[in-house]
């Protein structure tokens, strides 16, 4: 499954040659020109990584990364066209995670994406593991619960990546949809529910081989969808 990039810049040339690269390099892209509603995109749809360029129609860079910061801890990077702005955007304290002067080289980019998602992938791991004992290796598709491995078919493995990304946060049927299939597939309510109701099973049944009681465990929300409530 791509990681997904959200790439609010609205220069065209620039957003077309980013994306390109990025597009080449096995990401999926989403491409916004303007800052309004992009806040709300990166945590819906949802991103793996930002790509913000600073000053944008609408609302600007610093408005939609201050948005984003209060209900995600996706990584963001600020794309800039004057050296001047770094320190605003590092004296702000936004919670970027980096910045990249215009111009780049769109390798750079790439680059810098990558060394952004495998550092986010490390803390997020190493939180969840210690918190749960849960472990994700989005690499080879492989899942364990402590001790005990987790079979997981890919669509069970998409969507504990899903509701383990967030611990505690409920996500809908639809965005647990969107992040088990690639295709845009439109399934069933029921069909989700019964891979969800199969994950919450496997996760019991590992607990149990690992000796482990308290364990993480898929709840559904009536009325809103599911999360993974953590022991
Ligand atoms: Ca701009």
């Amino acid at each position: 499954m791509s990681q997904r990039i959200l790439l609010v810049e609205d220069e065209p040339k620039i957003a077309a040659l980013v994306r390109d690269y990025l597009e080449n390099a096995r990401f999926a892209v989403h491409h916004l020109a303007r800052g309004e509603g992009a806040a709300d995109i990166a945590v819906s749809w949802p991103a793996d990584l930002v790509l913000l360029d600073l000053m944008l129609p609408g609302e600007d860079g610093l408005s939609v990364c201050r948005r984003i910061r209060e209900r995600s801890t996706v990584p963001v990077i600020m794309l800039t066209a004057k050296v001047e702005e770094i320190d605003r955007i590092l004296g702000l304290e936004l919670g970027a995670d980096d910045y990249i002067c215009k111009p780049f080289s769109p390798r750079e980019v790439v680059a810098r994406v990558r060394a952004q998602l495998r550092r986010a992938a490390v803390a997020t791991a190493s939180g969840l593991e210690a918190a749960s004992g849960l472990r994700l290796d989005a690499a080879f598709h492989r899942a364990s619960l402590g001790d005990a491995a987790l079979e997981l078919t890919p669509v069970e493995f998409r969507l504990l990546r899903a509701l383990a990304a967030v611990p505690g946060a409920v996500l809908s049927r639809q965005q647990l949809m969107d992040a088990a299939y690639d295709d845009h597939r439109v399934v069933s309510e029921r069909t989700m529910d019964s891979h969800l109701k199969n994950l919450r099973r496997k996760i019991e049944d590992a607990g149990q081989r690992s000796g482990d009681a308290s364990v993480p465990t898929v709840e559904g929300v009536y009325g809103v969808g599911y999360r993974l409530a953590l022991p």
